[in-house]
């Protein structure tokens, strides 16, 4: 069933088939693997008075008067319902036939979001339905898909619907005994209830043995890997150089103890006699790239090739820049340092290629493209992954079938509590970069409602007039349907109106091509646009200094982590910075939560608190870490998971390091699609 094709299922043709395909979704497989972002409930229908604004509400209410159109370019359709309870009013926009749909006198169910204008709560667009079919769903949990235009819920639910009347999906491939002892559910009861949950007791089993499979599978790879890598011996042995003093000695800045500190166990790495293996934490601003930098001259300097991979191709070429001026600030004229992503063209990559080839390229930086089958090198000594969540594994599987084993090095802004980091970077050492640059003024937050919009523009205004740049980050791209939230497009175009014409506004998010992405970043970090709207692709590493404030559109959607990977965009300078979250919710949990980062600056700090707050229990809120290693696990929220799936496949590899035992024979063949995939995920 895996590789077989979407239109097998009903109601699918070539039209429906691409819009999955837009969403990632190809085969059947893959669908079954598409898993909910969320869960609707179907809660008990209340009376108009009961009902609670913020949130999704099912209402019952009998159509006393036909509702009233008003027409215009929004052409709205509003409905006043009433009860001893009290009253609501309801809107739909768009749907003037819903006069000759709703009878008079007749009892629905709406349901749909309660917003609140001047103390009064609105019903808004709700869906409709009749008592009888209500019922049938109530006290249910319906799927939430991540979704992309087109594609609906219901449409991936009704299709997920159609695979799951199969009897096995799945075969089971964890051995009885591990199941058994970390009370594990069967697979395929798990992929039928993290669709649709028979209970949410079902769901919590689904989702856990999921997540176990997702870490345990994982750690059993990065087992195998070890294994494999076998030596571990320094091949590439270097000296240490005059060049980085000199370039230390230039900086118009003063390294921190921490970032000299981390510099000299780089140094006594690249001399030792094993390799480096080296995992360099640093939250956001603490100046990681500069480390890298000297690394990369000083394997250059040996002779040698390095290589400098991102995971998305603005901050390759944002690296790239860094790194040219860098060079070229401290007259190092034989370096040729080149970049190499997805979106060079067939002729930039031939040449690309026969430079790093030649060996003449010393300093190569790109995105996954640097390990790409084609890209041959000649003396590559040392790879460092920034920003890398996926913990170079990959990366390491691939350079090794080249027949390298170069020096690693990882950098990472992601705050893991030091004992998940030793299961999850497996064998690296570990520096942490303890202290922010001095002289940095923290950066001041507020959390506020989108009341305060008008004031937080006439805010960004000033802070344009002085110079400086803003950040506008939304959830969405586009306006949705299924999500009251805030996009880029209808964001920007707001912002259009509002502020004076020579305010440039840029726009930024992933779907866009790379080569506007990488032209609309670098307009910004040459300050031709003054605001940048955007998804969370600036999220990573994006570095301009000149920036002072972010705001972020509907905070309550996003993990305090990521959040707080956002605000490090800004307070990168000697400028007071400024982090805005808009609240679009208005929970007193949400609140409870942003205000933990209103309060604290510090990634681990927040984290902590993070886990804290929400507690073990909850296995369903907003995804914390953009961890892209996992799909549903989350090594916070998962920690105790982690921790345990960590020993069954330590266990496991100690008794049968190679799989070999029958009732290991399932696993060992998913676990070698697992690497299989792995491989081919790099995105080539
Ligand atoms: P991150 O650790 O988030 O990757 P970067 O390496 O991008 O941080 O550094 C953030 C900014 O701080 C850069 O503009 C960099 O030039 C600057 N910087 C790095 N180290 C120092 C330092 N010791 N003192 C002052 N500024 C520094
Ligand atoms: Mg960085």
């Amino acid at each position: 069933m895996r590789e077989e094709s979407l239109k097998t299922l009903k109601g699918i043709g070539d039209k429906t088939e691409r819009l999955f395909q837009k969403a990632g979704i190809c085969n059947l497989n893959q669908l079954l693997h598409y898993y909910p972002r969320d869960y609707d409930h179907y809660a008990e229908p209340v009376a108009c008075g009961a009902v609670r604004a913020h949130e999704k509400n099912a209402v019952t209410g009998c159509v006393v008067l036909p509702p009233e159109v008003k027409s215009g370019k929004h052409a709205m359709t509003i409905l006043h319902l009433r009860d001893e309870t009290g009253s609501l009013q309801v809107n739909w926009f768009h749907m003037p036939f819903l006069r000759s749909v709703l009878k008079r006198g007749s009892v629905y169910v709406f349901r749909g979001m309660v917003s609140e204008k001047q103390g009064r709560k609105i019903l808004e667009q709700p869906e409709i339905f009749t008592p009888a079919q209500y019922e049938k769903l109530r006290g249910k949990l319906q799927p939430v898909y991540a979704l992309t235009a087109g594609l609906t819920s219901r449409m991936v639910g009704k299709a997920v619907g159609q695979l799951l009347e199969k009897k096995e999906l799945e075969q089971e491939f964890l051995p009885e005994d591990i199941r058994e002892e970390y009370g594990l559910c069967e697979i395929n009861y798990a992929l039928e209830n993290i669709h649709f949950p028979g209970s949410g007791e079902a769901l919590k089993r689904a989702r856990n043995r999921l997540a176990f499979d997702e870490f345990f599978l994982f750690l059993l790879g990065l087992f195998r890997l070890r294994e494999q890598t076998g030596s571990e011996s320094n091949m590439y042995p270097m000296q240490a150089v005059w060049k980085t003093e000199d370039i230390i000695e230039n900086l118009p800045f003063q390294l921190t103890g921490g970032q000299m500190r981390v510099w000299n166990e780089i140094e006594r790495d690249l001399k030792g006699h094993t390799r480096m293996n080296r995992l360099i934490q640093g939250d956001v601003g603490s100046g990681k790239t500069i480390l890298a930098f000297l690394a990369m001259v000083m394997a250059k300097e040996n002779g040698y090739q390095s290589a400098l991979m991102a995971p998305t191709e603005v901050l390759a070429a944002q690296h790239f820049e860094t790194i040219r001026r860098l060079l070229e600030e401290n007259r190092i004229f034989d370096a040729e340092p080149v970049l190499l992503t997805g979106s060079c063209t067939a002729a930039e990559k031939r040449k690309i290629y026969e430079k790093t080839a030649s060996g003449e390229a010393k300093i190569i930086v790109g995105t996954h493209a640097l390990i790409q089958e084609k890209v041959e090198y000649a003396r590559l000594a040392l790879v460092i992954t920034d920003e890398q969540h996926r913990f170079g594994v990959r990366q390491r599987m691939r350079l090794k079938g080249k027949g390298f084993e170069p020096h690693v090095m990882v950098m990472s802004a992601t705050p893991i509590p030091r004992t998940l980091a030793m299961i999850l970077y497996g064998d690296l050492d570990i520096s942490v970069l303890d202290e922010l640059p001095k002289k940095r003024l923290p950066i001041k937050n507020c959390v506020v409602d989108p009341s305060y919009r008008p004031r937080a523009y006439r805010f960004m205004q000033r802070e344009i007039q002085n110079g400086h740049q803003i950040y506008v980050i939304c959830p969405l791209v586009e306006e949705s349907q299924e999500l009251a939230c805030e996009d880029v497009i209808s964001c920007s175009r707001r912002l259009r109106e509002i502020f004076p014409e020579d305010v440039q506004i840029g726009v930024l998010y992933g779907q866009m091509k790379p080569q506007e992405k990488t032209a609309v970043m670098e307009a910004f970090a040459g300050n031709q646009i003054q605001i940048l709207v955007s998804t969370t692709v600036v999220e990573v590493g994006v570095d301009v200094p000149n920036a002072t404030v972010i705001l972020v559109e509907n905070a309550e959607r996003f993990g305090l982590a990521q959040l707080h990977q956002l605000r490090g965009r800004v307070g990168r300078g000697d400028a007071q910075s400024y982090c805005i979250f808009i609240q679009g919710d208005g929970k007193e949990e949400t609140s409870k939560r942003l205000q933990i980062l209103n309060h604290s600056n510090d990634g681990f700090y927040i984290a902590e608190e993070d886990l804290k707050l929400r507690g073990p229990g909850d296995l369903f809120g907003v995804r914390q870490s953009g961890l892209a290693e996992f799909k549903i696990a989350d090594i916070y929220r998962d920690a105790e998971l982690l921790k345990a799936a960590s020993r069954a496949a330590r266990d496991l590899t100690e008794l049968d390091p190679d799989l070999s035992l029958p009732q290991n024979c399932s696993l060992k063949v998913r676990l070698d699609a697992y690497m299989e995939r792995q491989i081919d995920d790099i995105g080539l």
